[in-house]
């Protein structure tokens, strides 16, 4: 497992590392796609996908704006009426996309009525469990909170495809700037205990401590994410025409 509790934790409003750099302008290329409240809806999985999840109010839509440096790209799922939906933002150059973006409904919003809560998860579960373009899973969880039981599900839901490698996982520990940096530590050792749990040979999962405020964790981030999806093949230099070969030897 890695993790990056210490690397880049003050980063500036402009990375000095290229690689930072160039993740952070990737990122910053997500645009919205489409929302959908059923699998079925999703356009076809072509390119590798991202999934968001976390509990609600955890920070997740926070993050994503944070690495979309977008300040209401991710509010859409919070307007009434679409806190159920997947919402699918594209990132990468814009005529030549790589990659997506899923966010996913938060879960365990106590307001919400059973029935449209059950329909939701099943949505969510369903996404995570069968949708082939899942390449990784981004969880925000409360670094002052750390792994509420709902999680533990959601990890334990997805551990089997996280532990032959199929799919990512990075665990963001949200609010970091609320946290002295003794209990942050703290923290990201706990999470790491536990997602230590998960862990195999094949498995890629990774913790950071993450702060939207201060931007910590920011860079990494988006280093991580960046590193999940191929990049496209530079396209080969038009070959140079061969001379026309001689019909018959002169
Ligand atoms: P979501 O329900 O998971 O999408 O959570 P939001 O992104 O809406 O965040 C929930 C609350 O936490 C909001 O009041 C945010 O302003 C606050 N919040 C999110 N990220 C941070 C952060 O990095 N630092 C601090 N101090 N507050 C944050």
């Amino acid at each position: 497992m890695t993790q990056s509790a210490t690397a880049r934790s003050n980063d500036s409003d402009i990375p000095s590392d290229p690689a930072v750099r160039e993740a952070l302008a990737w990122t910053q290329s997500a645009r919205f796609l489409t929302t959908a409240s059923l699998l079925t809806q999703l356009p076809p999985p072509t390119l590798p996908e991202v999934a968001f999840v976390g509990r609600s109010n955890a920070g997740k839509s926070t993050a994503i704006n944070t690495l979309a440096q977008h300040r209401r790209l991710a509010f859409a799922s919070k307007t009434p009426g679409r806190t159920q939906h997947i919402n699918l933002f594209e990132v990468g150059p814009l005529d030549a996309a790589d990659a997506r973006w899923a966010d996913l409904p938060g879960y365990g919003y106590a307001a919400v009525a059973r029935g449209a809560k059950l329909r939701w998860q099943q949505v969510m579960a369903d996404y995570l469990a069968n949708r082939h373009a899942l390449a990784g899973i981004v969880m925000m969880v409360d670094s002052r909170h750390l792994f509420t039981p709902l999680d533990q599900q959601l990890l334990d839901f997805v551990s089997q495809r996280v532990a032959t490698g199929e799919v990512k996982l990075l665990v963001l520990l949200t609010k970091a700037d609320k946290l002295s940096r003794n209990d942050a530590a703290k923290a990201l050792a706990k999470a790491q205990k536990v997602l230590g749990q998960l862990a195999t040979d094949d498995a890629d999962i990774s913790v950071s401590l993450f702060s939207a405020l201060s931007r910590q964790g920011l860079g990494d981030a988006a280093l991580t994410l960046r590193q999940w999806v191929p990049r496209a093949a530079p396209e080969a230099p038009e070959a140079p025409a061969a001379p026309a070969a001689p019909l018959s030897p002169a």
